[in-house]
């Protein structure tokens, strides 16, 4: 993830001679003696995100949401290795038909993305805007598309449109394009969600103000700094905010 890449060793907390590397794929070359889930030869890829594994949530398996959820590079199972231990219970079965770096992808990025998704999709109209077209945005349309959805990708980095254009992407807007439209139409119905995977203070607060009332703003781009949306914001169109995360 870019926020790694981008920290300091310092800013992130990590040991001196840690293994990094928190999306592994590959093929499991020896088992420990109570495992029994996978076999030598198997292609899996990881579930980054390590619970305690007996609370509530870890046999959920939102190991993510446990209180003693650490990533698995900081636990000490870093992936950027040939040969690493991992507890059975991360891997997950790679299908055939998907390369390891497909895994790779599919592991964080796009698990992140399709838990978006199905927080904001709802069984009425789905109109939906994603703001922010990086690999967390492209996927969020990809798949809600497959879920049926009308959606908009929104980012002011023209380059990112064109790209977005390139993969069959077919509805893309710059943000100034989707503010006009609701200032010339006010009583335009709106969207129903957006997911705002940027982190961007401005996307953050354009997330909610274009949807129609009842609509749902899901937050997934982190950011730091002051806070950028105010109740005044959803109370009155009653929108649901809603967290989501890998
Ligand atoms: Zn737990
Ligand atoms: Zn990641």
């Amino acid at each position: 993830d870019l926020h790694f890449y981008r920290s300091t060793p310092t800013e992130l907390g990590i040991r001196k001679g840690l293994v990094v590397g928190h999306e592994p794929s590959g093929i499991v070359r020896k088992t420990g003696s109570g495992a029994t889930m996978f076999q030598i030869g198997d292609r899996v890829t990881v579930n980054h995100t390590l619970g305690c594994g007996k609370c509530m949530y870890c046999f959920q398996g939102e190991t993510v949401l446990c209180a003693e959820n650490r990533g698995i590079a900081i636990a000490g199972y870093g992936g950027d290795t040939n040969l690493l231990a991992i507890p059975e219970t991360t891997c997950i079965p790679l299908i055939d038909n998907l390369s390891f770096i497909d895994g790779t992808f599919v592991a964080c990025t796009g698990a992140t993305a399709y838990n978006a998704a199905k927080r904001v999709i709802s069984n009425d109209e789905n109109n939906i805007a994603i703001f922010g077209l990086g690999p967390v945005g492209l996927s969020c349309i990809l798949i809600l598309q497959k879920m049926g959805a009308y959606v908009v990708g929104i980012d002011p980095n023209s380059k990112r449109r064109e790209f977005a254009a390139s993969l069959g992407v077919t509805n893309v807007s710059d943000f100034d394009t989707i503010i006009n439209l609701k200032k010339q139409s006010p009583n335009l119905s709106g969207f129903n969600g957006s997911i705002e995977t940027s982190g961007s203070f401005f996307a953050q607060s354009v997330a909610i103000d274009i949807l129609a009332p009842k609509g749902r703003a899901v937050y997934l781009g982190l950011s730091k700094g002051k806070p950028s949306i105010s109740p005044e914001q959803f109370i009155h169109k009653q929108i649901t905010i809603i967290g989501s995360k890998v």
